[in-house]
């Protein structure tokens, strides 16, 4: 059989040392919240690919549904010849995205070309080149998004210049001492200084920060944004890449505070595991741009449709919502207790939305200074005793919680013993 140590170097002499892996192994199959490698090790996923599997590895629904497809056709490109199940998921999300007004949903495969096509569409219907993003945003990996994206190791490296008339405001985190008073003074310094309101034609934000360390944005942010953007014309983008389709409790994040975007991003966990993404927005909005101006050749591949449908309607079969709610609960309960169980384990900061949850670790309660090292070293004792973690956060040092929330009970409480099993191993 095939061994983890031959592939990753085979690996290692065939792919790029920029695609770098949390993991050392190889997967040979996967099952709800449970990864086996190729050597036979079982895992436990609290990763779900990156927040991807909300209905867990290959849902059986999902997989049904796709193989269906998969018999009839697996691509026309939706330019050429079109097909129902593009049309269905479109309709599927502008009835499940927050605001009576009508919508319209546009397909695309991976979450960077979500967020490009947003900024193209605010643009076009705008007639306005401005872009506000925030510190510590997460928009993807693309020339333009990397400009919106607000970290630069490792993303931002040496990949420079980065698309003009991209700005930035800071992100309301308490925990770096930002208030909401003072990103919004930011915001307005910013329109002072660089960006003439009336030249801006979006402002995005993730409504749970999710690269930048799974911080909620507070809800009087998200609706004084919303009212800067009516007063000056400004298409509000809420990124619901990483926090929609049922990760905080809610279809998506942003229904906590109320507010409705103008536009959405989409992509990850809305279809189970398959590539697809979307931008879902006000009708005409979304019809800003002329006929040819939007796709791409594989955009809402039927299968990915197919999936997602699927996906979507496992959610609410399996009560996914109530579910993620309840989880995150129990999660919130569980850390407290491992944190105060010793202190050496210095947890910090216990924070999210739903099941949408991270945990900081820091070198001491009275500096709270951010300890990358103790996490990289929990992830990797975490590991070797078969629980995947995964960081994240602007020093690297929140794990957050990404599980499938199909996962039992049982599943749950057999990572978490791991999880405080692995920090005893890197404390000691
Ligand atoms: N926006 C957010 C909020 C994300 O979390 C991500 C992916 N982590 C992206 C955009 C980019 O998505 P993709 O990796 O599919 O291009």
């Amino acid at each position: 059989g095939q061994t983890n140590a031959a592939l990753l170097k085979r690996r290692e002499a065939a792919v790029p040392r920029g695609v770098a892996s949390a993991a050392p192994m190889f997967a040979d199959y996967a099952e709800n919240s449970e990864i086996w490698d190729v050597e036979g090790n079982r895992y436990i996923d609290f990763a779900g690919g990156i927040a991807v599997l909300n209905t867990g590895h290959r849902h059986p629904s999902v997989i049904a549904a796709a193989k269906a497809q998969e018999d009839r056709y697996t691509h026309t490109s939706f330019q050429v010849v079109q097909y129902e199940p593009y049309v269905a998921l479109a309709e599927k999300l502008n009835a499940l995205a927050p605001g009576d007004h009508p919508k319209k949903s546009l397909l695309v495969t991976t979450g960077a070309e979500a967020v490009e096509n947003a900024v193209k569409i605010a643009r076009a219907a705008t007639g306005r080149p401005g872009v506000i993003a925030f510190t510590g945003g997460y928009h993807g990996r693309t020339l333009l998004t990397l400009g919106m994206t607000g970290k630069i190791s490792p993303y931002k490296k040496d990949v420079g210049p980065f698309p003009s008339d991209i700005f930035r405001a800071p992100f309301p985190n308490v925990r770096d001492g930002i208030t909401v008073e003072d990103a919004l003074t930011g915001l307005q310094n910013l329109f002072l200084t660089d960006a003439q309101p009336e030249r801006v034609a979006a402002i995005i934000i993730e409504p749970v920060l999710g690269e930048g360390g799974y911080v909620p944005v507070p809800f009087e942010m998200m609706h004084a944004l919303r009212e800067i953007c009516d007063q000056h014309g400004i298409m509000l983008i809420a990124d619901e890449i990483q926090a929609g389709f049922g990760r905080t409790g809610t279809w998506f994040a942003c229904e906590h505070s109320g507010v409705v975007p103008d536009l959405i991003t989409v992509a990850k966990s809305m279809a189970g595991g398959y590539p697809i993404a979307g931008v879902i927005g006000r009708a005409d909005v979304m019809d800003a741009m002329i006929p040819g101006g939007l796709g791409g050749t594989y955009g809402g591949n039927p299968v990915a449709c197919a999936a997602a449908l699927a996906a979507i309607e496992a959610i609410e079969a399996e009560n996914l919502l109530e579910r993620s709610a309840e989880m995150g609960a129990h999660f919130r309960t569980r850390f407290a207790e491992i944190g105060a169980r010793t202190a050496p384990y210095r947890m910090w900061d216990i924070r999210g939305l739903g099941a949408m949850l991270a945990v900081e670790f820091v070198t001491d309660f009275d500096t709270a200074k951010p300890d990358a090292a103790l996490t990289k070293a929990i992830c990797a004792h975490a590991l070797k005793r078969g629980l995947i973690l995964l960081a994240c956060g602007m020093h690297g040092n929140a794990l957050r919680i990404m599980v499938p929330l199909t996962a039992s009970d049982a599943l749950i409480e057999e990572g978490l013993a791991i999880f405080e099993a692995a920090l005893a191993d890197a404390v000691s």
